[in-house]
C-alpha cells in the first residue's frame, strides 16, 4: 500500500541492478525506501556478464550465497578473435596481479535482476511494479513524484531520490539533460538469445567469447545451459549504409566473417532480435540538491569490456551512501559531494574508456592481442580486465606503459601488426 501521507525517505526510480543495489543499502541502512520499476519483473535485459571485481559487492549486498545457489554459469576468462584470420588471445583471470578476482558469473539477467529486487523487498524496501515515474517535482525539502500504472497517476513524496532508470528514463530531469558525449563512433547494438551455439567443453566454455570486425565486434556470452547471447556491434554509419534489417544485418556480417560462420552454424534466435542505438555518453553533473543519479542514468560505456553492471553497482554503492548520510541530517548534497559523485562515477569508467579506445584502435588492438606483450603488462591488463579499475601503483605503471606501447605501435610497431581486412565472402 502506497503511502501517500508521510514522505518516504528515499524514493528510488528503476529496478535494475543499480536501483535494487541502492535499495538494498538505503535498507541496511534504516532508510524507508520506495523502489517503483516501469516493468514487471522477471523481464529481458541486455548486459549479461558480469566482472569479478564486482563480486566483493555482491557480497556487501548480501546476496552472494544466493547468486551462487542460482546455478549461473561461471566465467573464468574471455576469448577475443578476429573476424578473419586465425589471430586469438585468451584472457584468464586466474592469472591476473590481484587475488581474488579469478572468475564472475554468467547471467540470465531475468533472474539475476529479479534476485536483486527480490532482495530489496525482503529487507524491507516497498517495490512498486508495471509503475513509471512521469514527473518530478522538487518542493521545499522533498520531491513530489507522479506515479502512473495502468492509466491512474497517483503522487507521492520523498526527501531523497536516486534515479536509476537505466538509458531510458521516461521523464525529464534537468541534470539528464547535461549531456558530455563519451568521444566513441556512434553506433548501435543487434542481438538476440541463440540456441544450439557450440561451447568448448569444461571451465572454458563458460567464456565471453568477442570477435573483432573492421568496424564492430560480436559477443557470445553463455547463459544458461542451452542459451547464448550473441550481439554484433556496429556503426550507425555501416549499418545505414547496409540499408538491410537488424536481423538481415546481423546475418549478413555472420556470413561474411569466417570465424562467425564457425561459431554460430547451426545456431538458431529463440527470439526477435533487439536493437540498442546511440551509446557511450557522461553526465556532466550526477547529483544536485536532494537528487541523485546512479548506473547508466548517470553514464553508459560502449560494453565491450562488460563493465555495466559494475560500474551500475560501484555507483549505487556511492550514491546510496551519500543519501544516507545526508538523510541523517535531513540536509541537500553539499556541493564536495555532487563532486565526489561525479569523480566516484567517472574515475573507474574513464579505465575502461581508455580501454575501449584501444580496442576499436587497429593498432593499440594489436598489442591486445599480442600473445606475449612485452615487459609481464600481461598480469595487470588481465587485473583491469577482470574489473579491477582502482589502479594500485603495480596495475597503474602497467596500464601506462600499455597505453604508451599502443602509442608507439603505430610509428614505431614493437609487436606484429594485425591485418583486420575482412575477409573475401565464400
Ligand atoms: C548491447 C549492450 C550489451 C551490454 N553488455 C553488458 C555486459 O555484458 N555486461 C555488463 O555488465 N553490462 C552490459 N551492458 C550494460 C548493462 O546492461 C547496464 O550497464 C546495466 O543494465 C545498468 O543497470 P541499471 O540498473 O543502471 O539500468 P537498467 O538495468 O537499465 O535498469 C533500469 C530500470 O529502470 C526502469 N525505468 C526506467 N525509467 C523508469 C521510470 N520512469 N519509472 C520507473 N522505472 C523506470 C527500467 O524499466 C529498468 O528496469 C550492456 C548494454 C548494452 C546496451
Amino acid at each position: 500500500m502506497l503511502n501517500n501521507e508521510t514522505p518516504y525517505d528515499v524514493l528510488i526510480v528503476g529496478g535494475g541492478p543499480a536501483g535494487a543495489s541502492a535499495a538494498i543499502r538505503t535498507r541496511q541502512a534504516g532508510l524507508s525506501t520506495l523502489v517503483v520499476e516501469k516493468s514487471t519483473f522477471p523481464r529481458f535485459r541486455i548486459g549479461e556478464s558480469l566482472l569479478p571485481a564486482g563480486n566483493a559487492l555482491l557480497r556487501e549486498l548480501g546476496v552472494w550465497e544466493k547468486v551462487t545457489r542460482a546455478g549461473f554459469i561461471e566465467k573464468f576468462g574471455a576469448r577475443f578473435y578476429l573476424g578473419a584470420g586465425d589471430a586469438e588471445k585468451k584472457v584468464d583471470f586466474s592469472t591476473g596481479l590481484i587475488p581474488g578476482l579469478e572468475s564472475a558469473c554468467q547471467v540470465d539477467r531475468a533472474r539475476f535482476d529479479t534476485l536483486l529486487l527480490d532482495h530489496a523487498r525482503e529487507l524491507g524496501a516497498e517495490v512498486r511494479q508495471a509503475t513509471t515515474v512521469r514527473a518530478l517535482r522538487t518542493e521545499a525539502d522533498t520531491h513530489s513524484a507522479d506515479l502512473e500504472t495502468q492509466g491512474n497517476t497517483v503522487s507521492v513524496r520523498a526527501r531523497y531520490v536516486i534515479d536509476a532508470t537505466g538509458r531510458d528514463h521516461f521523464f525529464p530531469h534537468a541534470l539528464k539533460a547535461d549531456l558530455a558525449p563519451a568521444a566513441f563512433a556512434r553506433r548501435l547494438a543487434i542481438y538476440n538469445h541463440f540456441t544450439n551455439v557450440a561451447r568448448d567443453p569444461g571451465p572454458a566454455g563458460g567464456d565471453t567469447l568477442i570477435v573483432r570486425l573492421p568496424d564492430g565486434w560480436f559477443w557470445l556470452i553463455p547463459i544458461d545451459a542451452d542459451h547464448t547471447s550473441v550481439g554484433l556491434v556496429t556503426t550507425q554509419a555501416a549499418f545505414k549504409a547496409g540499408r538491410q534489417s537488424p536481423a538481415a544485418h546481423f546475418a549478413a556480417v555472420v556470413a561474411r566473417t569466417p570465424r562467425l560462420r564457425r561459431l554460430l552454424d547451426g545456431a538458431e534466435p529463440s527470439m526477435d532480435y533487439h536493437v540498442t542505438a546511440d551509446y557511450s555518453y557522461y553526465r556532466r553533473r550526477v547529483a544536485a540538491g536532494r537528487y541523485i543519479l546512479a548506473g547508466d542514468a548517470g553514464g553508459f560505456l560502449d560494453p565491450i569490456f562488460s563493465s555495466g553492471v559494475y560500474l551500475a553497482l560501484r555507483s549505487a554503492k556511492h550514491a546510496a551512501a551519500l543519501v544516507i548520510q545526508a538523510a541523517r541530517q535531513n540536509r541537500p548534497f553539499r556541493a564536495a559531494e555532487c563532486a565526489r559523485h561525479l569523480r566516484e562515477c567517472r574515475k573507474p569508467a574513464s579505465v575502461f574508456h581508455r580501454l575501449i579506445e584501444a580496442f576499436y584502435d587497429d593498432d593499440s588492438f594489436s598489442v591486445f592481442m599480442c600473445p606475449r606483450p612485452p615487459w609481464g603488462l600481461a598480469p595487470g591488463i588481465t587485473s583491469i580486465v577482470a574489473g579491477h579499475a582502482d589502479l594500485n601503483f603495480a596495475l597503474w605503471w602497467r596500464f601506462r606503459l600499455f597505453l604508451l606501447v599502443c602509442r608507439l605501435q603505430r610509428p614505431l610497431p614493437l609487436v606484429p601488426r594485425l591485418s583486420l581486412d575482412p575477409a573475401p565472402s565464400p
